[in-house]
């Protein structure tokens, strides 16, 4: 098999600067790659979290005037990651949250901020940096979309583009004043390019202006077609249908070893699932609820925002604690939510707890102590926190929609005969299917047989990115320009 050189783009890669699933995939699937002789180099902005890391750092390339300051592209290893990182202080030395600024909004040049690792990215494509001359840019999300123009509009002819959407909710729309500072030629300001309901649209021109796009799975692959879940972006989807496919996520499985975490005060695997018991009782200890092997746990992990469902949890609570449930919450996100779940803690310490923040411990102790995790998702494009829970042996219980649709199999009658079930699916996403579904977890635990099928179902499932890599090396295969 021939070698390929893949740039990959992003705003954010784990376990470096991480606020979502984003940067897990972009921080695991050069492993995995690797392994289908494919090379890949990662382009990610220099926050401070970046270039603290960054070991034997070389410069590769250096610009005058890149948005509005000198910068310069620094290629070096963090993490185990070959990455290029971009060095501009003006545009990234800024601590924290990637996004967002102290006061919680959006850093107010963030339109140059992403346009810059787009330019760089399509610089990069185009051979600026001699050693590393790419088949394929690889671009994510919004952030790194507008990569696709500058390759399209470029003078000569570049490496081919992919677009992998991991969330359409969030789109990079900027108004069309700003289209003069982006270096595009003007022709890129219409309905096949950049141009997007009278702004800019840097999503929108990744989608127009790519060889292939990409979505996290099938099921959501075939949602953004509609206006439901296309977010506005569905029409132009359509026209371009033929180019988007699914490819399920994996999770890094030496991060999510219940085997060997050293997270957990209790290691276990499938032959010794009984031990996975302690983990249990330390989560309920450490979390303040009353002990008990015999309550039902109910995990969550989770941004606390309206595409997580969150509130249709909240609502299903008062219900699920009286019939003698547990709740185990870690997440962060709308304040409104956290209150929410913060009195519901109050009223019930013994019953329900949460912590607030960004915990990556405590989040593998909920994997491998709760009985089951809960993903009550309005959308999800693939979703991490249940393929975590499947190898960790907490069934989840999720919405059918996305992603969840296509990694859980619901333990319905026939999915039990067939012992082949994971979990359990709900739809639609509404507080009485919830409901339901919670009373349906609470009638499998009373089946101490079948509810410890479901666990080794799921532990058995392979969840890792060896399936996905070989799905990503066959795509760039298709596409890249044969060797010279
Ligand atoms: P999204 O990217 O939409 O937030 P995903 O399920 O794709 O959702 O990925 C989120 C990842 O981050 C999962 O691995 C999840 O377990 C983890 N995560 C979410 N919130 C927290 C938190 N507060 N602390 C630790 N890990 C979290």
């Amino acid at each position: 098999m021939s070698e390929l050189k893949i740039l990959s783009v992003a705003s954010e890669v784990f376990p470096l600067i991480k606020t979502g699933g984003l940067a897990d995939v972009v921080g695991a699937l050069p492993a995995a790659l690797a392994r289908e002789s494919v090379t890949v180099r990662t382009l990610v902005p220099g926050y401070p979290a970046v270039l603290a890391k960054l070991t034997d750092a070389q410069p590769a390339h250096a610009y005058d005037d890149l948005f509005g300051g000198p910068a310069r592209i620094l290629a070096g290893v963090a993490a185990g990651l070959d990455l290029f990182a971009i060095e501009a202080p003006h545009l990234y030395e800024r601590p924290g949250n990637p996004y967002l600024g102290p006061d919680g909004f959006d850093w107010p040049d963030n339109a140059r901020r992403f346009a810059a690792l787009s330019r760089v990215g399509a610089d990069i494509g185009l051979g600026i940096i001699d050693a590393f001359r790419p088949q394929i840019v690889h671009v994510h999300d919004w952030q790194a979309a507008l990569a696709a123009a500058y390759l399209h509009y470029a003078d000569r002819p570049g490496p081919g583009v992919v677009t992998t959407i991991h969330n359409m909710a969030f789109q990079g729309h900027f108004a069309t004043s700003l289209f003069g500072e982006l270096g595009l030629p003007p022709q890129a300001l219409s309905i096949d390019g950049v141009e997007y309901y009278g702004g800019v649209g840097y999503l929108k021109a990744g989608l127009r202006l790519a060889d292939r796009i990409t979505t996290v799975s099938p099921t959501y692959a075939r949602e953004i077609l509609t206006p439901e879940f296309g977010m506005g972006l569905d029409g132009l989807l359509r026209t371009r249908a033929a180019i988007v496919q699914g490819i399920v996520n994996g999770i890094d499985d030496t991060v999510w070893n219940p085997a060997a975490d050293p997270a957990l005060p209790q290691t276990f695997n499938a032959q010794r699932i009984d031990m996975r018991v302690r983990n249990k009782t330390s989560l309920q200890a450490r979390m303040g609820l009353a002990s008990g092997v015999d309550r039902t746990l109910f995990g969550v992990i989770s941004r606390l925002s309206d595409q997580k469902g969150l509130d249709l949890l909240l609502q299903a609570l008062p219900s699920l604690v009286a019939r003698g449930g547990q709740l185990a919450l870690l997440g962060s996100g709308e304040r409104s939510l956290e209150a929410g779940f913060a009195a519901a803690a109050a009223s019930r310490p013994d019953s329900v707890a949460c912590a607030f923040g960004y915990d990556e411990t405590l989040a593998h102790l909920i994997q491998a102590g709760a009985d089951f995790i809960v993903v009550p998702s309005r959308f999800e494009p693939c979703g991490l926190t249940q393929l975590c829970a499947l190898r960790y042996g907490a069934p989840p219980i999720v919405a059918r929609v996305g992603g969840l649709a296509d990694t859980v199999i619901d333990a319905n009658e026939a999915a039990i005969t067939a012992g082949v079930a994971t979990g359990v699916q709900f739809y639609p996403p509404s507080f009485e299917s919830l409901t339901h579904a919670l009373s349906r977890a609470l009638g499998l635990i009373r089946d101490p047989a079948a509810s410890r099928r479901l666990r080794l179902n799921g532990m058995r499932s392979d969840v890792s990115w060896r399936g996905p890599a070989k799905r990503y090396a066959s795509l760039y295969r298709e596409l890249a320009s044969p060797l010279e």
